[in-house]
């Protein structure tokens, strides 16, 4: 399928990380891909091709090559967005209308939910007849919506407004007595009074778009980091076969911190690459030699030089739309990227023939951070920090370039079909 057709498809039927991993899932299962439980052992030969999944939010695939155990060359980003999660007693009541009780769900820009249609999707957990079972739904239709408060009543709006979360962001369901969680019951299949437990987000209901007077854009919620993802999962499954183990991580959490048991700062990387050298009946002295000679691309988006406002961004290293992938470095290392892990990762890209460009924070502005440098606090290796240039990062609606999702998926299927050896001396052979 066309990469820029698919990668809307896929951000339009995930609103959650819960939906973006089962997704994934099912292409990988589609392509051969063997469902793995970490709650069993796991029988792994050479030659063959795996997955698993972790809280059914976060996602590791494996390609083992013919010759065994190797080195890891591994691509890693993120399914969640910020968003607003509904509290455990989420109705509320006011001025006669029907509302939820929601908090953040990551740094968002909160103004942006406002005034647009959203929905609610998630996990929920449903009373069965063995126990407890997960649930995925998704309400899909106009559902809740968030009304500011009109300008006479507030005349300096346009010079910028404090929005509490508590007050402001009030999502409307309905009238009085209507009942959100029926509602969401219903979708899924259930009775309401099955339901025992819930994980549920607000959505932004928009369609993933192209704009630009030729199509130049996608305008779309989650871009970041479904565009990383999506783009991660279609060049595993175009990469020729290699000679290393090829690993694609999807992790939840990266935008609250990454700290749950599915996140980038859990064991769940380190766990899966211990598991695969046990399984292929390699020691602890060979998993350590092959950690040290791995390579990890991390993989979340940059943010592209804004058209009003230059000033915000480092002269000489500010990126643009549709001009390739970004690799970003930070002295202070929020990112991993270092003189050698982004040498190693353009030079693949040149041979690609994929454009980069290079991206560094203004030295007076801290700028953000991601999940390279979290997981290697457990799964140290060489690392480069990557990703696509996009506008109005957690914003309910990003812009990246159309033509980036080509240049992400050439950029890591070459990574993938590339040989690294690392050596100790600090040499790299490709
Ligand atoms: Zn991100």
């Amino acid at each position: 399928m066309d990469a820029i057709k698919g990668l809307m498809d896929f951000i339009d039927r995930a609103p959650t990380a819960f939906h973006a991993v089962a997704q994934i899932a099912g292409v990988l299962e589609d392509a051969g891909y063997e469902r793995l439980e970490e709650t069993e052992p796991w029988r792994i030969i050479p030659g063959g091709r795996y997955f698993f999944t972790r809280n059914r939010s976060s996602l590791i695939a494996l390609r083992i090559p013919a010759e065994g155990f190797t080195p890891f060359q591994i691509v890693a980003s993120h399914g969640d967005s910020p968003c607003f999660k509904l509290k455990p007693n989420a109705d509320r009541v006011s001025q006669g209308l029907a509302a939820l009780n929601v908090e953040k769900y990551g740094g968002m820009l909160m103004a942006t939910w406002l005034d647009r249609p959203l929905s609610v999707a998630g996990r929920l957990v449903v009373k069965g007849e063995k126990g407890l079972e997960t649930r995925l739904v998704n309400v899909e239709r106009e559902l809740a919506l968030i009304p500011n408060v009109p300008i006479h009543f507030n005349r300096n709006a346009n010079d910028g407004v404090a929005l509490n979360a508590q007050v402001d962001m009030l999502p409307i369901v309905g009238m009085e007595g209507a009942d959100v969680m029926a509602a969401v019951a219903e979708c899924a299949g259930v009775g309401k009074a099955q339901i025992a437990g819930a994980d549920l987000f607000l959505y932004n209901r928009d369609p993933a778009r192209r704009f630009g007077v030729n199509g130049e854009f996608i305008a779309a919620p989650r871009l970041d980091d479904l565009a990383c993802a999506y783009a991660s999962l279609r060049a595993l499954l175009a990469a020729k076969p290699s000679k290393h183990i090829d690993v694609m991580c999807v992790f939840d959490n990266e935008e609250v911190g990454s700290g749950s048991k599915q996140g980038a700062g859990s064991t769940l990387l380190i766990d899966a690459l211990r598991r695969v050298a046990l399984a292929l009946g390699a020691g602890s002295q060979a998993l350590e030699a092959a950690l040290a000679g791995s390579f990890m691309v991390s993989a979340d988006n940059a943010h592209a030089a804004h058209p009003g406002h230059p000033e915000k961004y480092d002269e000489q290293n500010r990126v643009f739309m549709n001009r390739g992938v970004v690799v970003k470095s930070n002295a202070n290392q929020k990112y991993t990227s270092d003189g050698l892990s982004a040498a190693v990762f353009e030079g693949i890209c040149e041979g690609a023939g994929v454009p980069t460009q290079r991206f560094s924070n203004r030295s007076d502005i801290a700028g953000g951070s991601t999940l390279g440098n979290i997981v290697s606090a457990s799964a140290s290796m060489n690392a480069v920090d990557i990703g696509l240039a996009q506008l109005a990062m957690h914003s309910a609606c990003e812009t990246m370039g159309a033509e980036d999702v080509g240049h992400m998926i050439r950029a890591l299927a070459a990574f993938h079909e590339a040989e690294i050896r690392v050596t100790g001396d600090g040499s790299v052979a490709l």
